[in-house]
């Protein structure tokens, strides 16, 4: 008789006559911003969580208080290689997410987006896992639809300085959808938009961090371009909050946005950063680098529908304990260094 082979292994508790079930769960990219936060959250609601990182653009340093959990486990890897844990769920969070970072090795950036999203389908067709992709708003490129639905196919260029990190995120939503028809594969895809909050890295690059990091210094504000640009800010509480329920929905193998529909234009962000950090800083500009999208807004209907989620922070709130952390961060460092 054929040996059966048991290939997830759930645990399982007892408390007060309740069978609770202990979910395995895989986050990769789980030392940096957004995923050492999901980290925190599932051990919270009591999973067992296996932190997968690289380390390129992540740090220990943000998942350093969950070390000693025995909840909780990090493995140094690349996504890149294949690699087999048993799990329940998988969130492949896997991918430096600001330009400057994407942009440094972008053939590196594809194969992270590419095969990290083969090898992480393959896993989950193998453990029947589902599977949550990080996708982003950049698949839509530079909108010509605003503010962008779930049904808009984008407006993307295909081989300028953004195209790695956003035809990489385009080629890993095609990969689950293609995994999930031909397979059956249970997946998830969020297009997060423009998020922030603490354990952003000071030398991000993005803009909220730039801009604070400038600020608490008392360095020139560099705005690329006229600043007339737009983004709409998620905090990293609320993003999490819908991924969370995403992942937990039954019956939604698609993409769905999460983000913070309200909208703001890049001087309006460095003028509240000023007001808000007490900043002797001025504002200087810079060029606008190639492709830069000239308006981003999600349309949040779906989520609002089909999750019941909608963000609850506004950007004064978000921002308050977001430039607490890095003064704290940038007071930290000063003392090292001297
Ligand atoms: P981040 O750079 O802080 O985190 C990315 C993490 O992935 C880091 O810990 C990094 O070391 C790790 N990593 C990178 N390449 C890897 C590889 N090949 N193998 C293993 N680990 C690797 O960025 P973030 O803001 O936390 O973004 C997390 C995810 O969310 C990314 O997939 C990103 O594309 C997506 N996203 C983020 C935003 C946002 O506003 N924060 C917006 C859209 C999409
Ligand atoms: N930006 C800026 N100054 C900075 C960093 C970014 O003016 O120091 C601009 C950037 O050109 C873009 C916007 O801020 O128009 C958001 O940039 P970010 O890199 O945070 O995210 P993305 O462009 O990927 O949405």
């Amino acid at each position: 008789m054929k040996r059966q082979i048991e290939r997830r292994v759930p645990q399982w508790s007892c408390w007060e006559g309740k069978i609770l079930s202990r979910k395995r769960i895989l986050v990769t990219g789980g030392a940096g911003f957004l995923g050492s936060h999901l980290c925190d959250r599932l051990i919270e609601g009591g999973a067992e969580v296996i932190c997968l990182d690289n380390f390129f653009t992540g740090n220990k340093r943000n998942v350093a208080h969950l070390l000693s959990n025995p909840h909780f486990e990090i493995v140094r890897h690349d996504i890149v290689h294949p690699i087999l844990v048993e799990v329940d769920q998988i969130y492949n969070f896997a991918c430096p997410a600001s330009p400057v970072h994407y942009q440094y090795n972008p053939v590196k950036t594809v194969k992270t987006n590419v095969m990290g999203a083969i090898n992480m389908l393959g896993m989950a067709k193998r453990l029947r896992a589902r599977v949550l992709q990080a996708s982003t708003s950049e698949v839509y490129g530079d909108p010509k639809v605003h503010p962008q639905t779930e049904s808009y196919w984008g407006h993307v260029n295909p081989i300028g300085i953004r195209s790695c990190y956003d035809e990489g995120k385009r080629i890993a939503e095609t990969l689950m959808m293609d995994y999930h028809r031909q397979n059956g594969v249970d997946i998830r895809i969020v297009r997060i938009f423009n998020t922030y909050g603490p354990r952003m890295a000071v030398n991000d690059g993005r803009v909220v961090s730039n801009f604070i990091v400038q600020a608490l210094r008392n360095e020139p504000i560099t705005i690329y371009g006229e600043g007339t640009q737009t983004r709409s800010f998620c905090y990293v509480s609320d993003l999490l909050e819908g991924i969370w329920r995403l992942m937990n929905t039954e019956g939604l193998a698609g993409p769905v946005n999460i983000g913070n529909p309200n909208e703001f234009t890049i001087r309006e962000l460095a003028e509240l950063v000023i007001e808000m950090t007490g900043s002797r800083s001025e504002i200087v500009r810079r060029p606008l680098p190639q492709d830069d999208p000239v308006q981003r807004q999600p349309d949040i209907s779906l989520a609002k529908a089909k999750l019941g989620w909608e963000p609850a922070v506004q950007l004064r709130e978000g921002l308050k304990p977001t430039i607490d952390y890095f003064d704290k961060v940038l007071a930290e460092d000063a003392a090292t260094a001297g």
